[in-house]
C-alpha cells in the first residue's frame, strides 16, 4: 500500500512515524511525506542561542495529554522530559498599569473559591457578588451551540469574559472568546450548566466525587503532576528524533502539493510539477490548505474546510543579561485582555516555567503577538515589532524592571500565518459535516489541529490513529486472516 502524507507538521510527522512503524514490522507500506517548507515540524520549532532554549513556536504539551510523553518515551527521549516549574507558577492579568494575580481556586474559568475570589482586584465588588450569585443559576438544556463569550457572560457577566475568560483563551488559541465554540472548546462546562445550573456548584461536584473515587479505590493520592512538559534541548530536539526514524528517501521538503485527485482506484497526488498514484493519503496540512487541495475532489469538503477560521501570531523572545533588569515579579508571566489595547497578548518568562533550559544569570521573556483580532501587526518588520515590545515591557513592568535602556543581547522575531486553527461557534456540527464526506472518500484521512484538539498530544494522537487505520488493512496478519 502506497500512502501519501500532505504536511509535516507534527500531525503529519507522527503519520509518518506510525507508517514506517508498521513497514519496519513487514507491512507491505511505502510512504511520501511532501512538506513544502525546507524543514519539518510546522509550528514546533526551537534553537539554542548561547545555551538558552528560544521556542518559535510551541514551548510545551499538556502533562494530562498523554500522546505526546509516550511518543518521546518510544523515541527514546523520556530522559529529556522536563516538567513546568509549578512550585513557581503564578500568572497575572494586566488590568490597567497593574498585574493582579489569577486568584487561587480557579477551575476552567470557574472560581471555586471564595476568599480568593472575594479579596482578588481582578474584578469588581458587582462582578464579585454577581459570582456568589451565580450558585443559584437554574439548569438550562444545552441547545444551540454558542460563544465561550456568551455562556461565560451569562454566568459570571461582562468582566468576567474580559479579564478572564479572553486573556486565557487568546493565550492559548490566539483566539476572541466571542468567536469561539462553548461546546467544542469547554464541553465540561456546557454539561455542567445542564446538570446543575451553577457551573460552580459543578465544578465544586466534579472536584468532591474526583475525591470521593480516590478515597474509595484506597490508593494514595498519586502526586500532582506538573501542568506542561517539555523537552530539555526545546521542541525541536522533539522533531528531530521522530525525522531520524523516518526513511530520508520517503521524505520530501520544498515540495508543495499542488494538486490532489480521486482515480478509480485510489489517489493522484501531484507535486513539482508530477503526478503520482498512491492507494491512501494522509491530508495533515492546515484545514485551509486541505480545502484548496481537495476542491476538485469535493467541492461541498472543500468549502467546509476552508471555512474553518485560523488566526495569526508572532512570538518574539528578548534575552536580557539579569544584570540589566530589576526584579521581575514572582511566577509564569502575565496576560493581556484585548480590552487593555497593547499589542501583546501575553508574556512568559521563561526561564522560571522550565529551569535549566536558560544559563545562569540569563532572562527571557517571550512575548506573544497577534490574534484573531491583530492580524495587521505580522506585516511589520522585526525591528519594530521588538521596538513594540520592549516599550509594552517596560509600561508594564516599570522602569526598574525593564529599564527602556536595558537592551536584549538577543531578540528573535518568528511569525506564524494562519498557523492557529479556531473552533469558531458550531465547530462540532462543521465537523460532522467534515467526516460524513470523507467517509466517502475511500482511503482519505484528515489529522492537524483543525479538528479534534490543539494541541500537539492531540495532534500526534490523531496523526498515529489515521497511519494504523489505513495500515490495519495491509498488516501480514490481517492480509492471512483475509
Ligand atoms: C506560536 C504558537 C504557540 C503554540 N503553543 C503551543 C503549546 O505551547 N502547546 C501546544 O500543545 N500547542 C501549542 N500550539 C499549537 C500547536 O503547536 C499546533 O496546533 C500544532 O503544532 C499543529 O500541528 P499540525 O501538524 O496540525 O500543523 P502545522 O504545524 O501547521 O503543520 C502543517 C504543515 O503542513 C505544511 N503544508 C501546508 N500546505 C502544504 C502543501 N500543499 N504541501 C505540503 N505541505 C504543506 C506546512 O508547511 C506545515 O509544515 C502553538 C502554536 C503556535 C503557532
Amino acid at each position: 500500500m502506497r500512502i501519501a502524507i500532505v504536511g509535516g507538521g507534527i500531525a503529519g510527522l507522527a503519520a509518518a512515524y506510525e507508517l514506517e512503524l508498521a513497514r519496519k514490522a513487514g507491512s507491505l507500506v511505502e510512504y511520501t511525506l511532501f512538506e513544502s517548507r525546507d524543514r519539518l515540524g510546522g509550528s514546533m520549532a526551537s534553537e539554542i542561542v548561547n545555551g538558552a532554549v528560544l521556542e518559535r513556536g510551541p514551548d510545551s504539551f499538556l502533562t494530562e495529554k498523554p500522546a505526546a510523553a509516550e511518543l518521546c518515551r518510544e523515541l527514546g527521549l523520556g530522559a529529556e522530559l522536563t516538567p513546568s516549574n509549578d512550585a513557581d507558577r503564578k500568572t497575572y492579568i494586566l488590568v490597567g498599569k497593574r498585574l493582579v494575580p489569577l486568584p487561587d481556586g480557579l477551575m476552567f474559568l470557574v472560581p471555586t473559591k471564595l476568599i480568593p475570589t472575594a479579596l482578588t482586584r481582578l474584578f469588581s465588588i458587582p462582578t464579585k457578588i454577581r459570582m456568589g450569585l451565580e450558585l443559584l443559576h437554574p439548569p438550562r438544556p444545552s441547545g444551540q451551540d454558542e460563544s465561550v463569550a456568551a455562556l461565560v457572560e451569562r454566568h459570571f457577566g461582562a468582566e468576567a469574559v474580559d479579564r478572564l475568560a479572553d486573556p486565557l483563551l487568546s493565550g492559548i488559541y490566539g483566539g476572541d472568546s466571542t468567536q469561539l465554540s462553548a461546546r467544542t472548546v469547554l464541553p465540561r462546562l456546557v454539561e455542567m450548566e445542564t446538570e446543575y445550573g451553577s457551573l460552580t456548584r459543578g465544578m465544586l461536584a466534579a472536584h468532591s466525587k474526583m475525591r470521593a473515587r480516590a478515597k474509595a479505590s484506597g490508593k494514595a493520592p498519586a502526586a500532582p503532576r506538573p501542568i506542561f512538559t517539555s523537552l530539555r534541548g526545546g521542541m525541536q530536539q522533539f522533531v528531530d528524533a521522530l525525522t531520524e526514524r523516518l526513511d530520508p528517501a520517503s521524505v520530501r521538503l520544498s515540495t508543495p502539493v499542488s494538486g490532489l485527485d480521486k482515480t478509480r482506484d485510489g489517489w493522484s497526488v501531484t507535486a513539482g510539477g508530477t503526478a503520482e498514484r498512491y492507494d491512501a493519503l494522509i491530508v495533515a496540512s492546515p484545514a485551509w490548505a486541505a480545502g484548496v487541495l481537495l476542491e476538485r475532489v469535493d467541492p461541498a469538503l472543500a468549502e467546509e474546510l476552508s471555512g474553518i477560521p485560523y488566526s495569526s501570531s508572532i512570538t518574539i523572545n528578548l534575552v536580557y543579561d539579569e544584570s540589566q533588569l530589576g526584579r521581575l515579579p514572582d511566577g509564569f508571566g502575565f496576560l493581556v485582555p484585548a480590552v487593555e489595547g497593547r499589542s501583546m497578548l501575553a508574556c512568559t518568562f521563561v526561564h522560571r516555567k522550565f529551569l535549566g533550559r536558560t544559563p545562569p544569570g540569563k532572562a527571557v521573556l517571550r512575548a506573544f503577538l497577534g490574534g484573531m483580532n491583530n492580524e495587521a501587526l505580522l506585516t511589520e518588520p522585526d525591528a519594530v515589532l521588538v521596538a513594540t515590545v520592549r516599550k509594552e515591557l517596560n509600561s508594564i513592568l516599570g522602569e526598574k524592571v525593564i529599564p527602556a535602556a536595558a537592551e536584549p543581547e538577543y531578540a528573535q522575531v518568528s511569525r506564524w500565518r494562519r498557523a492557529m486553527a479556531q473552533y469558531a461557534v458550531g465547530h462540532q456540527d462543521r465537523k460532522d459535516r467534515i467526516f460524513a464526506r470523507v467517509a466517502e472518500l475511500p482511503g482519505l484521512r484528515l489529522v492537524g489541529n483543525a479538528y479534534d484538539g490543539i494541541g500537539i498530544p492531540d495532534c500526534i494522537r490523531l496523526g498515529r490513529q489515521a497511519a494504523k487505520d489505513l495500515t490495519a488493512s495491509s498488516s501480514p496478519v490481517s492480509a492471512s486472516a483475509s
